[in-house]
């Protein structure tokens, strides 16, 4: 399928090839045509598919149809980052039609974001808390809205955001279109679609990434000093030819990219510190090989297409079991299983636990004999137990572990 069949207004489309897309992704091909066509929506799709541009192509066509001012559109989303990203891609994607977004979250001031809000912006991005606020002081309202997007809505409930949400959609107009996306479609999510969504289509996607089963996994303990030169000591290893490694923060990214830069490792780097067009150009640097390296931190590398590589590394932990496997999903190559491996230090353990709680396996540990940290792994207060119930980690450094 190409993109000119789907019936996108010319500025739209305009925008879509000056972005180098050459063909929809199947969640687009899927959901813009009913989305074009009025329908509410309930996508079952994981960042990645392409399901921004799903979303935000369809109602920057309506937008170029309608015409005007006013908050016509608002998308909800969990977290700033995505509130940003999406953000950034309905400017993107509607760089040749003149639509002004405002996006509203926390940990910011309301000044600017009132400016934004009293230019008429025709798209509103927010995440719900900060809206809520908004709302709550009368600075926003949407008489005009002509759809509502719920993004992420699994992770808006698991992050709490449910009756803040329910909240917002009680002031939105009844008559309206709206769409809910969910990585995965729990009896919770179904519930939302329920009572936001009015005779919906369901498109679902498989997600691009493999199982971590296929995925060959490793835990190397090690001091948190010594992380550095463990990392250089792997990347000498053989078959270590495409590697993502991915740190917690932009400094520490930075930091980690300029010690293997200075240890003659060729390295790029994708994080929130570098502009688009800097990301872009680390992104294909490795895509296409020309550098074995690339450091990222998840915030960063969500939603971008990294997949075929042949090992990733977790340097500092994943904040929880649902980014790991996210993480390691990137080791995709066809057919064969990829290798991840991740470095553990002394505080790490309990996440580790939580990890394997829930992918359902014990990660296997190796020690790298140079690196041997002066601690051994906790061990837990109870007995293992793999089903979640109750697992209470006591720290002990020197393997002295308290029972
Ligand atoms: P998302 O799932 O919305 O986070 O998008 C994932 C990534 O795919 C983003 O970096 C988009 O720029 C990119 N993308 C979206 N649609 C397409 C397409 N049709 N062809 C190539 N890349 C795309």
């Amino acid at each position: 399928m190409r993109f000119e069949e789907l019936d996108l207004a010319e500025p739209v489309l305009r925008a879509v090839v000056a972005c180098g897309y050459t063909e929809p992704t199947p969640i687009q091909g899927s959901t813009i045509p009913e989305i074009l066509d009025g329908r509410d929506l309930l996508g079952a799709a994981q960042t990645g598919t392409g399901k921004t541009a799903a979303f935000a192509l369809p109602i920057l066509d309506d937008l170029d149809y309608v015409g005007g001012r006013g908050h016509m559109v608002l998308v909800l989303t969990p977290t700033r980052e995505l509130a940003q990203q999406v953000s950034a891609s309905f400017r993107t994607y509607g760089r040749y039609l003149s639509v002004d977004v405002a996006t509203l979250v926390g940990g910011e001031g309301f000044g600017k974001q009132l400016q934004a809000i009293s230019r008429g912006s025709q798209v509103v991005v927010a995440t719900p808390g900060r809206l809520l606020d908004h709302l709550q002081r009368g600075n926003v309202r949407f008489p005009e809205l002509r759809t509502l997007v719920l993004d992420e809505a699994d992770r808006m409930l698991d992050m709490g955001f449910i009756h803040d949400v329910r909240r917002i959609v009680r002031r939105l107009p009844r008559k309206r279109q709206a769409l809910l996306f969910s990585a995965t479609l729990g009896p919770e999510v179904e519930g939302l679609a329920r009572d936001i969504l009015h005779d919906p289509v369901r498109v679902g996607v498989k997600p691009e990434y493999q199982t971590v089963d296929q995925v060959d996994q490793v835990l190397h303990p090690v001091e948190a000093s010594h992380k550095r030169r463990l990392m250089l000591h792997l990347l000498s290893s053989d078959g270590w030819d495409q590697v993502l490694i991915f740190a917690r923060t932009r400094r520490g990214a930075e930091t980690l990219a300029m010690v293997l830069r200075n240890r003659g490792v060729k390295v790029e780097q994708i994080h929130g510190d570098r502009s688009q067009k800097e990301r872009n150009a680390a992104l294909s640097a490795f895509k296409e090989g020309r550098v074995p390296v690339l450091v990222a931190t998840d915030v960063a590398s969500r939603g971008l297409d990294i997949r075929g590589i042949s090992h990733v590394v977790n340097f500092d932990m994943p904040s929880n079991p649902e980014e790991y496997v996210h993480r390691i999903g990137r080791t995709a190559r066809a057919g064969a299983s990829g290798h991840a491996a991740t470095l553990v230090t002394l505080e790490d353990w309990a996440t580790v636990r939580e990890i394997e709680r829930a992918i359902g396996l014990e990660i296997p540990r190796q020690v790298v004999p140079e690196f041997e940290p002066p601690w051994r792994e906790p061990v837990s207060s109870g007995p293992r137990d793999w089903d979640g119930k109750g697992i209470k980690v006591v720290y002990s450094a020197f393997g002295s572990a308290k029972k």
